[in-house]
């Protein structure tokens, strides 16, 4: 028997304290006027490497703030495990991602509209990045100041990085210093979610202001494991916490933002999902939802790892002492050097044909170099370049194995299409094209790997399959959409269920062309002023409360 926790009914429970569930859980308590609870498995985000930027790679395979999740072996990559990390904490994964600050393509948003889901073209969905943001360069017509997320310029120019800027110029490519601004294409540095030198979570951001209000009640260990209904509307939650089962209810709505593995899970868990599964784990089936846990997209990555002519990368930094010591005085007194950026440095957005409209492929080039994500640094001066196509075709799944506390079978069937396998050889070619240029070759005392004798098509083709990894981006696993496997509406209701919404990563009708953390900060800005609109229409006194951005 579950342990009645709350003795009162909530407004709303937020399940996830993570990019989303932050953003909501701030925006539905503002007013005052609405009791919130914000349920998150993991703890509190006191770890000290969580806000060094650096610390990102400390973090990749820390069970204290990490799922560890992994993929079951990947057909197309050579029957692979690949990993997956999210954050389980608060602040999900906005407290272990790589900082960079990237909102994708117009034409994302604009092609989400021409699937049929209204309000999200990129006219629609700006003003709610608008509101999201503060832009360290300040405001114009498609940045904003003021809000809760920092965004701001990496702290200082790198040889590296200007030679990779330089280098994609000779290869024809033009330099961009803002990939947020009027056009994505070119090569530039990137912008961090980060404030004088300090990550910029959601937590740090919106929960933070959030928990001196009275209205919201955060419980952190506490893993959702089952939504509660009464027919075919949500009423509550039964969550786990400190080997107690307990329950809490919710007046109004019952919102997922658990992300693109665990809120699909959580759905099945509850009886809402493709029936036959549902059945082949003994769950009742509440509602036949052939499309939950269907249609996952990541970006796949491949890199290439050079050892440089000089001592300037990273690897040199972490390697001697002295550096390491002058580092951490540098980032302690001035909050600059290597202890302020994230995993990318510098990067660019390119096509790989004339024949596609906008870039389809997104490199990314970081000033050290390891045999893996998250692993030591080489014992010499390295750095990689890695590659990955934006917009995949091939699409994947998150299926329940067993209970709550155990992963999914998550399988994004990386390279199942034929276009991402040609896309990711083109880009490997486009990205090599780019370090044969002069400006790099300066630095580049050899390719370790894949290495300069592999050159034909087939050859990329099967380096991608043996080291191709994700770059972190799962998405579209409770797909917003009018047809008949989307999950949701569009304005983020489960579609048959009442009380029932979805706000995270995995709403995305398609991932976004770049990564994904500020798409979902805008899509939990835009759902929270979506939930505070329907309960205004619902309860006209409440209307005062809602404004738009
Ligand atoms: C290592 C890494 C690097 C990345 N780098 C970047 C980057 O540089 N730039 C970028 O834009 N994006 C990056 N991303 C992606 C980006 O961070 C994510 O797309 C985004 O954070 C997803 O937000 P979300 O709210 O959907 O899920 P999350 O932020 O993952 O939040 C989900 C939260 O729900 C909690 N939760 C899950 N299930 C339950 C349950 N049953 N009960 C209670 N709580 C639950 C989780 O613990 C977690 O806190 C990266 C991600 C990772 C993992």
């Amino acid at each position: 028997m579950a342990a009645m926790t709350h003795a009162h009914p909530f407004d709303y429970i937020v399940v996830g304290a993570g990019s989303a569930g932050c953003v909501l859980a701030n925006r539905l308590t503002a007013s005052g006027r609405h009791r919130v609870l914000l349920l998150e498995a993991g703890g509190h985000d006191r770890h000290l490497w969580i806000h060094i930027p650096l610390g990102y790679g400390k973090l990749f395979a820390d069970s204290r703030v990490n799922w560890l999740y992994k993929t079951e072996p990947e057909p197309e990559l050579d029957n692979r495990q690949v990993i997956q990390p999210r954050g389980k904490v608060l602040g999900g994964s906005s407290s272990i991602n790589g900082l960079l600050y990237l909102r994708g393509q117009p034409a994302d948003y604009d092609h989400w509209r021409q699937l049929g889901n209204s309000g999200w073209s990129f006219d629609d969905v700006l003003p709610y990045f608008r509101r999201a943001e503060h832009q360290e360069r300040g405001e114009d017509a498609l940045h904003g100041v003021g809000g809760p997320l920092a965004v701001s310029n990496v702290c200082e120019p790198h040889l590296l990085c200007e030679a990779f800027i330089d280098a994609a110029q000779q290869a024809g490519y033009p330099r961009n210093d803002d990939f947020n601004g009027p056009t994505q294409e070119g090569a530039g540095y990137f912008q961090l979610t980060a404030k004088k030198g300090r990550r910029w979570s959601t937590a740090v951001g919106y929960l933070k202001e959030a928990r001196r209000r009275s209205n919201l009640v955060v419980e952190t260990n506490a893993l959702a494991s089952r939504i509660l209904f009464e027919g075919r509307r949500a009423v509550g939650v039964e969550y786990r916490q400190g080997g107690t089962t307990r329950t809490a209810r919710a007046s109004g709505e019952v919102i997922l933002a658990g992300g693109a593995f665990n809120s699909p899970q959580l759905m099945q868990l509850s009886g809402l999902g493709p029936a036959e599964l549902l059945r082949a784990h003994g769950i009742g089936v509440t509602a036949d939802m052939p499309g939950v846990g269907e249609d996952l997209q990541d970006h796949l990555q491949v890199r290439i790892q050079y050892r440089c002519t000089e001592p300037i990368t990273m690897n040199d930094v972490v390697n001697s002492w002295r550096q390491r010591i002058g580092a951490g005085l540098r980032y302690a007194l001035f909050r600059k050097g290597l202890l302020a950026i994230g995993a990318g440095y510098a990067g660019g957005f390119f096509r790989t044909s004339p024949n596609v409209a906008t870039p389809d492929v997104q490199a990314h080039f970081i000033i050290f170099s390891g045999e893996a994500s998250g692993a030591a640094l080489h014992p010499f001066p390295g750095f990689i370049a890695s590659i990955c196509q934006l917009r995949p075709e091939s699409r994947g799944f998150v299926r329940i194995k067993s209970d709550p506390a155990a992963p999914p079978a998550i399988q994004p069937r990386y390279l199942s299409d034929p276009i991402d396998r040609d896309t990711v050889v083109a880009g490997l070619k486009l990205l090599r094209g780019i370090m044969e240029q002069p400006a790099m070759q300066h630095y580049i005392a050899e390719e370790r790997v894949p290495g300069p004798k592999l050159t034909s098509d087939a050859d990329l083709l099967a380096f991608a399959r043996s080291a191709g990894t994700t770059v972190f981006h799962p998405t579209s696993t409770c797909r917003m959409g009018a047809d008949a496997n989307a999950v949701v509406d569009e304005r983020l209701r489960v579609r048959g269920i009442g009380n029932l919404r979805v706000v995270d990563a995995s709403i995305m009708p398609t991932v976004v062309s770049g990564n994904t953390n500020a798409a979902v900060v805008m899509i939990a800005e835009k759902g929270a002023y979506m939930i505070l609109q329907d309960a205004a229409v619902a309860t006209p006194v409440a209307r005062i409360a809602v404004t738009p951005p």
